[in-house]
């Protein structure tokens, strides 16, 4: 099901997100550039990204391979990225799409990225998703295993690690979602430390709607949000 909102109500959600994400910024000193504000799109219908890409808005996501196929040659032009599990047999309908596979959760998945990325003659950036709350229901590598992972994904060809992607536990507090968000970037900074070759911890990816701001306060470079800007949708 496909969401409208209109043009009022999301020039209102940006203003506010854009507002928590400046004030998020001064605490960090860093800058707008500095951080990539991008805009998780399940289920927000092609006219209203549109809009949002008009207003601004220069990264967009999708979670589900099925949606970016009906959205993806409708986009403006805009950075797309991929933030869902991806099943090996939907791979080669993705890298040809995206420029960046946030959501690279298994070893398994990051062979075939990289077998069907050089297949199409490309090398394909990727970030591995951490399960940082070791939760059972959660898709991602285990903090203690992301190291081993990095190292055995490094050695493909058809990929480009570029940093870490992570989707924290609900927490009932702000500092607990801030511990989470604290464990993932010092886990991001001891894998960047180790300097592992064809590896580039560039980017760490925390924060949605709920979060953001923490997450930016805490060392995020890239925030996903969604309901913020396109308000409440029903879920698929
Ligand atoms: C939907 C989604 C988001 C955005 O979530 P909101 O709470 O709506 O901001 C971020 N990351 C992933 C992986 C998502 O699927």
């Amino acid at each position: 099901m496909m969401e409208k909102l209109s043009a009022k109500e999301f020039d209102q959600n940006f203003n506010a997100v854009i507002s928590k994400f400046n004030k998020a910024l001064l605490v960090t000193g860093k800058v707008s550039k500095d951080v990539i504000l991008l805009a998780a799109t399940k289920t927000v219908d092609i006219d209203t990204i549109n809009y949002a890409i008009n207003k601004g808005i220069n990264y967009v996501a999708e979670n589900r391979v099925q949606e970016l196929l009906a959205k993806h040659d409708k986009l403006l032009p805009v950075h797309e990225h991929f933030i869902g599990h991806l099943q090996t047999n939907k791979v080669k309908d993705v890298i040809e799409r995206v420029e960046l596979i946030e959501s690279v959760d298994s070893i398994k998945l990051a062979k075939e990225i990289s077998k069907q990325a050089l297949k199409h003659g490309k090398v394909m950036d990727i970030l591995l998703e951490v399960n940082i709350g070791g939760e059972d229901s959660k898709w991602g590598f285990k903090p203690k295993d992301t190291l081993d992972a990095v190292k055995e994904i490094a050695l493909l060809d058809g990929v480009r690690i570029c940093g870490l992607m992570t989707i924290p536990p609900i927490c009932q507090t702000e500092d607990e979602t801030r511990g989470f968000f604290k464990k993932m970037y010092k886990l991001f900074i001891d894998i960047k430390d180790k300097k592992i070759d064809n590896s580039y911890m560039n980017i760490l990816s925390m924060g949605m709607s709920d979060d953001f701001d923490i997450a930016i306060e805490e060392g995020a470079n890239l925030v996903r949000v969604g309901t913020a800007l396109f308000g409440k949708r029903n879920y698929l």
